[in-house]
């Protein structure tokens, strides 16, 4: 299986991120690419796709904030990441607003994910990383693996957060709809519902989206990945949700695998993008399933077992000691 990576993604790293009333250590830190590569080992650099592939997935605005917000908060004498501190919930007008804090609350759904000087910079790679490993497998390769960092299943056409700034899976979902694939599903395996993500795609037939995640009573996002979220207008039927109560042991798990694959074969995709997250492992310190290192094989053997074209994009997984074979694990799966 090719791996790709590029070390440009190591220059996001944010100093810490807000919840609980408080600054804590960054869970999704650059330590956790030194855990996967001393398990994996990547044989493939991304070459440079460009803007074009972003911006058929967010907006032109969005892009040129993210790229411009850290030097825009230099500019108003702050030091440090940026964050914001002002929410748009009522009525979110385009207001054009130039002052940074407006942009922020603008353009953000949460705390945890501030925007450092390198945060540009390793979001355009990470989605280099994800835009190469679907090429391969558009070019006959049965399976590729995208090393990508931050994350991307969080964030919208034009919104951050979760610790997602580009969306890495929707984007190279779109670069396979424009280079003449008429059908991708995404199977979204991380403890977290892939708010972003479903957003994106919530109203297409094209890309359907499946998630098993931690039921959002309960869990971060709260507020999307409820069972009754089925897609809207072309859309409707497209979106599948399987919310798990916490503590889901793999009994639980594989029975929910089982239903997803079962949908995701029905829409006869020709292109399957899987969004994995090893937080699902039973001591990620900011998730509540019960994995175990040993269940990662056999969960990829069953996806494999579809016979699609499969390009595994990294999303989260926190557990540092145990990240690098919850990941190699996975792969060899394949
Ligand atoms: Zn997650």
């Amino acid at each position: 299986m090719k791996c790709f990576w590029d070390d440009r993604q190591r220059a996001h790293a944010p100093g810490g991120e807000f919840f609980n009333g408080a600054l804590h250590p960054a869970a999704e830190h650059p330590g956790r690419v030194d855990a996967i590569l001393s398990a994996v080992d990547p044989t493939e650099a991304p070459s440079d796709f460009g803007l074009e592939p972003i911006l058929r997935v967010h907006s032109a605005d969005y892009v040129e904030f993210l790229r411009t917000a850290h030097d825009q908060w230099r500019d108003a004498g702050r030091d440090g990441d940026a964050f914001p501190y002002t929410f748009p919930v009522v009525g979110r007008r385009p207001l054009k607003l130039s002052r940074i804090d407006a942009l922020l609350g603008q353009y953000s759904f949460d705390t945890s994910s501030p925007i450092g000087p390198g945060t540009w910079e390793a979001s355009y790679w990470a989605v280099q990383t994800a835009l190469a490993a679907t090429d391969a497998v558009l070019g006959g390769e049965r399976s590729a693996f995208a090393l990508c960092r931050p994350p991307g299943h969080h964030c919208g056409k034009d919104y951050l957060g979760g610790y997602s700034y580009l969306s890495n899976a929707a984007i190279a979902s779109e670069h396979a709809i424009a280079t003449g694939r008429t059908r991708v599903a995404i199977l979204d395996v991380d403890y977290h519902h892939g708010n972003g993500t479903q957003d994106i795609f919530y109203d297409r037939a094209d890309v359907a989206y499946a998630s098993i995640h931690a039921e959002p009573g309960t869990d971060y996002p709260f507020f999307w990945g409820h069972a009754d979220e089925t897609g809207s207008d072309e859309g409707e039927g497209a979106t599948l949700n399987l919310p798990l109560p916490r503590g889901t042991d793999w009994s639980g798990y594989g029975a929910a695998l089982t239903q997803a694959l079962d949908w995701v074969e029905s829409h006869q995709p020709d292109l399957l993008i899987v969004s994995y997250g090893a937080d699902t492992y039973e001591r990620d310190p900011i998730s509540r399933f019960e994995l175990k290192t040993s269940d990662y094989t056999p969960m990829a053997r069953r996806i494999a077992a579809l016979g699609l074209p499969t390009v595994v994009v990294m999303e989260g997984g926190y557990a540092v000691e145990a990240l690098g074979a919850n990941v190699a694990g996975f792969l060899s799966g394949f």
